[in-house]
């Protein structure tokens, strides 16, 4: 039996959400309740130029509405940049539930929000995120089309086609520091072995690179070191490795005041999403002569795949979407050479400049 949802959500401080710090012009920011499931979500569209906003659904327990709120302002004005960035024909949305997902999940509950994103008439387009499994979106997929990631839109786990971006991403910080993408004998810290790293560090050691891994779970590594021949480290000091490369495929804002003055490679480029703790955290990695991959540009073969899945295309289409986040970055990069400025400041505006288009 589900414990009931917690009753006491207190309400948002601002007065409506165009108040709200983090508002961007959204287009449309929908509360999506139903009393009887005891749904509590928030839809955020934030931008629909270049098409439907996809970006997935969270199912977090938010101390309060005001915290969820934030969550979706931000993390669909996220979507906005890196769908842009990725070149894909679809703008940025995101959803939160706002409940436990251990304790409140149902399939009522799942089935009211799928409703919620078929009354948006196919502006926004869910996905799986945080909390939300491919179970629970054919569950979602049963109230609406506009659900991606299910058995009949989805080519699966989209993890590998994220890996493979993230290598891609990897070889052209290589290339763009280096004059090569050559990565026999580079060294590199793979923090964080699970879906998407792992398989990063596979792609790396068929390109013969040395890798240091960490993780919180110890199998993981030792499987690692058995099948790379890697080295491994204590996951907090994972960015202060001795290595060519730090590669965080783990947990968001590892990039922080505490984290930045003990990073030795000259490249931070992974899978994490939300690296940088904050923007003046890219800053700082720039003046320190640190070339850092912008998280939404490199990870966006996730994205990819989920957004081309189902419509016609193929698995090689995905592929050489994904391959492109190496000529992505390297824009990215040489226009942050030329102008002095972050590489985080440059996506930004980089997306910025897509979304006018
Ligand atoms: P995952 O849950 O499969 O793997 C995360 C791994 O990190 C786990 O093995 C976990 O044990 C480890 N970990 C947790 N805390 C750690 C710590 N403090 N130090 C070292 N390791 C730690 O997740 P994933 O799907 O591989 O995603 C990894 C990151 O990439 C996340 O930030 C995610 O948001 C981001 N991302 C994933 C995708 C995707 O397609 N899965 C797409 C875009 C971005």
């Amino acid at each position: 039996m589900n414990a009931p949802i917690q009753k006491s959500i207190q309400i948002a401080e601002a007065a409506t959400p165009a108040d709200h710090p983090e508002f961007d012009g959204h287009e449309n920011i929908v509360f999506a309740h139903d009393e009887e499931s005891g749904l509590r979500a928030i839809i955020a569209v934030h931008n629909t130029k270049r098409g439907p906003a996809l970006g997935g659904c969270r199912m977090w327990s938010y101390s309060n509405t005001g915290e969820a709120l934030t969550d979706a302002l931000r993390l669909s004005k996220g979507m906005s940049y890196k769908n842009a960035l990725a070149g894909l024909d679809l703008g940025g949305g995101k959803s939160v539930i706002i409940a436990n997902p251990r304790e409140h999940k149902t399939p009522q509950l799942l089935r009211a929000f799928g409703r919620h994103v078929h009354r948006l008439g196919g502006t926004y387009i869910t996905a799986e995120d945080v909390g939300i499994t491919a179970a629970d979106m054919e569950i979602i997929g049963s109230q609406t089309p506009f659900a991606k990631g299910t058995e009949a839109t989805g080519l699966g786990d989209p993890s590998p086609y994220t890996a493979l971006g993230v290598f891609e991403g990897i070889k052209a910080a290589v290339a763009f520091k280096n004059g090569t993408d050559d990565l026999k004998g580079a060294r590199v810290s793979v923090q964080g072995l699970g879906n998407v790293g792992y398989t990063v560090a596979r792609h790396l050691h068929i390109a013969g690179a040395e890798l240091i891994v960490s993780d919180i779970n110890e199998t993981t590594v030792q499987r690692a070191c058995d099948e790379f021949g890697a080295q491994s480290i204590a996951p907090n000091t994972a960015h202060a490795a001795d290595c060519d490369v730090f590669a965080p495929c783990a947990l968001g804002a590892g990039l922080n005041t505490l984290t930045i003055p003990q990073i030795k490679a000259p490249i931070v480029a992974g899978a994490a999403n939300n690296q940088l703790q904050t923007t003046e955290d890219g800053v700082v990695l720039f003046e320190r002569g640190i070339l850092y991959a912008p998280d939404y540009a490199i990870n966006a073969g996730g994205v990819i795949s989920i957004a081309l899945a189902g419509a016609g295309d193929s698995d090689d289409h995905v592929r050489q979407k994904t391959e492109n986040i190496f000529n992505t970055l390297t824009e990215i990069f040489k226009r942050s050479a030329a102008e002095g400025r972050p590489t985080s400041v440059v996506a930004d505006e980089l997306a910025e400049e897509i979304l006018q288009r």
